[in-house]
């Protein structure tokens, strides 16, 4: 009984212990995080390692979804400058229309950094994290020129991002910064001669509405010819893109199927990569990106300076946001496993 006792008591003042480090730990400060939606693994994981790092560094944190409903994300944001958050992390559903709400938010004195993608025509932004967007796009469409066997020429169509997110130009430039030269050649044909986000952007990244499209575009230019690469800017879009191509009898049979790019590396695009429907795919490491917004906080509140990379590339519209751009790595059946297993992203089992 007396053990039982002094095991409880131990048991106990451990647990003071704990809880008293734990409300130490979130003494440091208040960070609202708005996330677009959860219907993309990624930005469950940036939610997810972010709490994480944010609690392990002594911050209490505020996390939202906001299942792609712009109104939906600005109460969101309203309500964690009510609630009082030091600093606002924001991965925006539409990068423009946050500029009432982020006028709020510095007249409360708070710092807000742009995750992933910026956010457009405000001047109360103070900090953006994430990748090189130009290069993403780079390696999609490289992905795509080295994984075609021959001399061509090629058929090949394009799709781009949601045009109300900043970075969908930035893949798509990147992208055509490789691709426009060998069109010009006339290495590689555009059928549907659908070119320009205007044309091939993809609102919300809504992987049915890609699927749409690419139905149309075969049933329209590809009744007597092959289309020989589609560049997806996102796996969400690849997913449609592909189930579109498998619908009329690419990848089974003799009929080989199309190199499709993406990005995010997300788990059922990775099963597609194994199963080869899906070519190539780009891995940002979201704990990285968590990484550098924690710092970022820190130093904000520390009364530091942010870590930078970058000051000139991107201006959004009111003035350039200094910024920290993290490096894309491109994926595909070669080196999938030492990238996502090797770095402890995935685990075996998650794939296989
Ligand atoms: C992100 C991509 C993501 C896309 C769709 C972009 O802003 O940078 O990683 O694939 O949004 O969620």
């Amino acid at each position: 009984m007396k053990l039982v006792k002094s095991l409880i008591a131990t048991f106990a003042m451990g647990a003071v212990i704990l809880s008293s480090a734990a409300a130490y730990a979130q003494d440091k400060g208040y960070v609202g995080i708005a996330m677009p939606t959860k219907s993309s693994a990624r930005w469950i994981s940036d939610g997810n390692s972010m709490v994480e790092q944010f609690a392990a560094a002594g911050y209490k944190t505020d996390l939202q979804y906001a299942e792609d409903d712009i109104p939906n994300q600005l109460a969101q944001i309203e309500n964690m400058i009510v609630k009082g958050v030091n600093v606002l992390v924001i991965a925006a559903i539409d990068g423009t229309t946050l500029s009432n709400a982020l006028e709020n938010a510095a007249a409360s004195g708070i710092k807000v950094i742009a995750y992933d993608r910026l956010i457009r025509d405000s001047g109360n932004v103070d900090y953006y994290a994430t990748f090189d967007n130009f290069k993403v796009g780079v390696q999609q469409a490289t992905s795509l020129v080295n994984g075609l066997k021959g001399d061509g020429p090629f058929n090949i169509e394009l799709f781009g991002g949601s045009p109300d997110d900043n970075n969908a130009f930035f893949f798509y430039n990147g992208a055509m910064s490789v691709l426009q030269p060998l069109i010009d050649s006339g290495k590689m044909v555009v059928k549907s001669g659908q070119m320009g986000m205007d044309k091939v952007g993809t609102l919300r990244w809504d992987g049915a509405v890609a699927q749409s499209r690419m139905d149309n575009l075969l049933s329209a230019y590809y009744t007597d010819a092959k289309v020989d690469a589609v560049l997806s800017p996102y796996d969400g879009l690849s997913i449609g893109i592909i189930s579109s191509l498998k619908g009329v009898g690419y990848g089974s049979g003799d009929e080989k199927m199309p190199l499709v790019s993406g990005q995010d590396a997300e788990v059922p695009s990775v099963k597609a990569l194994l199963a080869g429907e899906q070519y190539s795919t780009v891995f940002k490491d979201t704990r990285e990106l968590a990484r550098v917004t924690v710092g970022m906080v820190e130093a904000l509140i520390g009364g530091g300076t942010p870590e930078i990379n970058d000051t000139k590339t991107y201006n959004n519209g009111v003035k350039v946001i200094p910024s920290f751009l993290l490096e894309p790595v491109s994926v595909d059946i070669s080196n999938w496993e030492k990238v996502l297993i090797g770095s402890g992203y995935y685990k075996m089992d998650q794939i296989k």
